[in-house]
């Protein structure tokens, strides 16, 4: 079965690229009965930001997405941390300058620097010169008894050919050899490896069988590839990701609007949207919004997921997408027949009331449920509920709206409305009372009949301070006979 792994090195707060990642490892691995690993990479100290972990594993949690085996787990390869495994390298860039396939250099920075510019300035593409693949191996010996600092490169004069290779989303990629300099290390100074030898090395010992990544890393693939090939193992098959770009077609970027997935976290997106969105960016099947086949569990995007339904084609992410499947999942969700995906809806709704409108008793589970469903629309996130939802939970009488109309006009439809609920409620005739009730009631300057309109504004006006909300009639029976009659009372009183 097939084995994956997400690798994020902890340079930052996980963002949308790196769970659009997460998410197509996890999908791949559940849709071919597989698994998958959280490995860290996290070999160059001179990037780390300590916080990241933490980030990354409070993303994945939020967004549901369980790796089956890495830090806090375990693992038959555990650790998963590369700075704990460097041993391990230190065996394979050995097995490496015994073939000749690597070599060592003692180059400092500055005359590193320096050749780089020289041979800039020469209009070479070499950022070496290979000045150390030239040194003789008794001066390498001496150095290296004399305990020399040097780094490992590999050995690009001598390249194997490799085998024939499609990748599962771009297919056939030719000359992707892009802007990996000559040479390039795979172990530095302090012994630690660089990313392509722990990485090639990590997903061999770990048994990674597909590997799924952005396409930034399209061009360190030939790289990868030949190590493979001179260290004489089997490669993983690999599938890269197309870059994401912003609805405006360009490139996502921290400067452009929110990318860290905590802050669609603290802005109350639903995570199952949001990986809905990620899952489509790019996807060449139509409809992807069509309500019906939207996906709210994960089960449900593992049902739909092809990594063949991806092309090398950029993904774009565009937020108004997001909106209206957060709207979307927002509905399924509240009127899904899984109770664990509909009670954590609730749940969170029911919490966010509570917060704002502590005094107020109207926030059980069912009603909050009938709120949100009658809302539909007009909630994009769920956040949003306490503000647009305000007439249902604050108990009314927040008049913020002046009165629409004259005064006694005012009094004479809420007075009228509210006798016939006294006297006369009836579920069943609610929506003939309502709209006969401008015909009751006459203007006294002039002695015409209120229109409609104005009834229902006042009626609106009355039950909440507002202008407009859902259909009169359905947000009058939500409320209730008697909360609706304690409202008009008031407002009149
Ligand atoms: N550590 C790399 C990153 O942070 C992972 C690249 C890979 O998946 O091979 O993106």
């Amino acid at each position: 079965p097939p084995l994956l792994r997400f690798a994020p090195s902890p340079t930052g707060p996980l963002h949308l690229g790196g769970l659009r990642t997460a998410l197509f490892n996890h999908l791949f691995a559940l849709k071919h009965g597989g698994k998958w690993i959280l490995r860290i990479e996290d070999t160059d100290a001179t990037r780390l930001v300590p916080s990241s972990l933490d980030s990354i594993r409070k993303g994945l949690e939020w967004a549901g997405l369980e790796y089956n085996f890495g830090p806090g787990i375990g693992g038959p390869h555990a650790p998963y941390f590369q700075s704990k495994r460097l041993d391990l390298y230190h065996q394979y860039s050995k097995k490496l300058l015994e073939s000749g396939d690597a070599y060592r250099c003692f180059c400092t920075h500055a005359e590193l620097d320096q050749k780089k510019k020289d041979l800039q300035e020469s209009g070479s593409t070499m950022t070496y010169d290979r000045t150390c693949l030239k040194m003789t191996d008794e001066e390498v010996a001496r150095r290296v008894r004399a305990g020399k600092k040097h780094i490992i490169r590999i050995n690009d004069t001598k390249s194997p050919s490799l085998p024939p290779f499609s990748d599962l989303v771009f297919g056939e990629v030719r000359d992707a050899q892009g802007s990996l300099p000559t040479d390039p290390v795979l172990l530095k100074a302090d012994l630690f490896p660089t990313y392509h030898l722990a990485s090639i090395v990590d997903d061999h010992e770990m048994g990674i069988t597909h590997v799924i990544r952005g396409e930034e890393w399209l061009p360190s693939l030939p790289l990868h590839r030949s190590l493979y090939t001179r260290l004489g193992l089997s490669e993983p098959r690999f599938g890269h990701l197309p870059l994401l770009l912003n609805g405006d077609g360009s490139k996502m970027s921290k400067r452009k609007g929110d990318v860290g997935v905590h802050d669609f976290m603290n802005n109350g997106w639903e995570p199952s949207a949001v990986l809905n969105w990620l899952a489509i960016a790019g996807r060449n099947v139509n409809n992807p919004l069509l309500s019906s086949q939207i996906p709210v569990t994960l089960s449900q995007l593992v049902e739909q997921f092809d990594l063949a339904n991806y092309t090398r084609r950029r993904a774009v992410l565009d937020r108004a997408v997001l909106s209206q499947l957060n709207k979307a999942h927002i509905q399924r969700l509240v009127t899904s027949e899984d109770p664990t995906s509909q009670e954590s809806v609730i749940a969170r709704a029911i919490q966010l009331v509570k917060e704002r409108y502590p005094n107020s008793s109207l926030n059980s589970p069912s009603y909050v449920t009938q709120v949100l469903s009658l809302m539909g629309d007009r909630i994009e996130r769920i956040g949003q509920l306490t503000d647009v939802g305000r007439m249902f939970f604050d108990g009314g009488l927040a008049l913020e709206q002046p009165m629409p109309c004259d005064p006694t006009i005012y009094v004479s439809v809420i007075d009228t409305f509210a006798n016939w609920i006294k006297d006369a409620w009836d579920e069943n005739e609610l929506s003939n009372t309502l709209h006969n009730l401008s015909g009751q009631v006459k203007d006294p300057k002039n002695g015409s009949t209120v229109g409609r309109r104005t009834t229902m504004l006042i009626l609106r006006h009355g039950l909440g301070g507002e202008k407009n909300g859902p259909p009169l009639g359905e947000t009058i029976l939500l409320l209730g006979r008697d909360e609706v009659l304690r409202r008009l009372e008031a407002v009149i009183a």
